[in-house]
């Protein structure tokens, strides 16, 4: 244990997994046990490290993850997960093994993906504790997966899309948690490795009661260890550090600033999803032709073989002219929380559906894979704080879509339910709320082990 100014400290090892995603929670969750008096320690991956500037009260370690450039150029998720936990697993041992040396190590909190950490925390005799970073509606779909493969039942056809499945409600066979690659094996057995019994103490999920109600009673029951849904992070956190692998373009306030109070469309497909040429330029002429203004995040890598938009078709920079502003990154909360936007489109990862969610802005889901179709089921046909987007990537679809939801009566009513959302959300975020009793139960539990 360390003296701070006094206070006796215990040590939580944190083990993020390397996406902007996943990095961002694991962040915020340090920075709420740390507000409650648990020294930080992050270790992480060479491969997208996070910025240690930002965070001056925890303690960064880098341990090598033998990520070739080749391999990470590639893009292929699957493949960095699989080696990164064969290739951690015995210098992550090595690193508790020095901190254990030196200090008391109370636990260690892992990515559900990095599941390596269990291993080297079993073998030291640490309690470890995972952290899911997805919903409880995810996990419930990604189990299912596992089952409709062995029924047989996927792959599906294209003339299942819209069918129920079975025993799985409220999800279409589109809605369910796909792989982000063709490789259905590794996809399974990542499922497999992330939901399988795992020997850790507990459970902590970035959502909320009232979010995910049904899905987390329904996992309750089958769950042996206790699970604490402590979400969302980024409104517990105190600290509004940033957790940004990419530069952010504050500029982009500055053209906010001009814009008319609840006008503007904001534009995001997230950390990882890509796109090809054809699709944004689709994407470009929809927005322009809505006549919406616009803020439209083109991630560099977004468009696949393309630097930035460089590619974009002749005509199309000086279409966008005024009305839209298109940047490489932002601060997306803050974009959000900006009164001149008044609606999302986006791939509905779960950060992005939590921070949109908090700020009561409605959506228009465009899921690509994983737990985006999810999410976007939810946003849409659940919550009913959303439209859903023809899977098309066309101009037309989406100049209607953006006009649904920017313009039309049908707009409204989805602000009306953000709103509500909101507001219960924030309510659930009080002092003796479901979130705030669930951070003290799992402090409580942390100074048990
Ligand atoms: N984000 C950001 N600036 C951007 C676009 C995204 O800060 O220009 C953040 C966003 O706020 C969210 C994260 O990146 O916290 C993306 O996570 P999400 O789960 O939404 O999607 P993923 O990137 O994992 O697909």
């Amino acid at each position: 244990m360390k003296n701070n100014g006094g206070r006796l400290r215990h040590q939580i090892v944190l083990v993020p997994c390397p996406f902007q995603g996943h990095i961002t929670p694991m962040l915020q969750l340090g920075h709420i046990l740390h507000s409650k008096g648990f020294s930080i320690t992050v270790v992480h991956t060479q491969f997208n490290s996070p910025n240690p500037i930002h965070h001056p009260h925890f303690r960064f370690l880098s341990i090598p993850d033998g990520l070739s450039d080749q391999i990470i150029a590639s893009g292929n998720i699957l493949t960095i997960l699989s080696l990164i936990n064969v290739n951690c697993r015995a210098h992550f041992k090595q690193v508790l093994a020095d901190q254990i040396g030196s200090e008391i190590v109370c636990c260690v909190i892992y990515d559900e993906l990095m599941y390596f950490s269990e291993f080297a925390a079993n073998q030291l005799n640490v309690s470890s504790i995972i952290l899911r970073t997805t919903s409880a509606a995810t996990c419930l779909g990604r189990v299912a997966f596992h089952r409709l493969k062995q029924q047989g039942l996927i792959p599906f056809q294209d003339s299942m899309l819209q069918s129920p499945v079975p025993d799985l409600q409220p999800f279409r066979f589109k809605d369910l948690p796909t792989p982000f690659s063709r490789n259905m094996e590794a996809f399974l057995a990542l499922v497999h490795n992330a939901y399988s019994n795992r020997t850790s103490s507990a459970i902590i999920w970035n959502t909320m009661e009232c979010l995910d109600e049904f899905s987390l009673a329904q996992i309750r029951q089958e769950s042996h260890i206790p699970i604490f849904p402590i979400g969302p992070l980024h409104k517990i956190a105190s600290s509004s550090s940033s957790t940004s692998l990419l530069k952010e373009d504050i500029g982009c306030i500055e053209w906010l600033d001009k814009q008319a109070n609840n006008s503007v469309l904001y534009v995001s497909w997230g950390s990882v999803a890509t796109a090809d040429d054809q699709e944004i330029a689709e994407m470009a002429w929809g927005l322009v032709n809505s006549k919406q203004p616009f803020l439209w995040v083109v991630r560099p890598g977004l468009i696949r073989g393309s630097q930035w938009i460089e590619a974009f078709p002749e005509g199309l920079t000086e279409a966008v002219g005024e009305r839209g502003c298109i940047v490489k990154w932002v601060p997306q909360k803050k974009v959000l929380g900006h009164g001149a936007v008044g609606g999302f489109l986006s791939h509905c990862g779960w950060n992005s559906v939590l921070e949109s969610i908090c700020e009561g802005i409605p959506m228009i889901c465009k899921p690509n894979f994983g737990d985006q179709r999810v999410n976007a089921r939810y946003v849409s046909h659940v919550w009913r704080i959303g439209l859903e987007m023809d899977d098309e990537m066309e101009r037309g679809n989406i100049e209607i879509a953006v006009r649904r939801l920017m313009v039309e009566e049908e707009g409204l009513e989805l602000r009306k339910n953000a709103k509500i959302l909101k507001d219960k959300v924030e309510a659930g975020l009080q002092n003796g709320g479901p979130s705030s009793n669930s951070l003290n139960d799992l402090a409580a539990k942390i100074m048990s082990f």
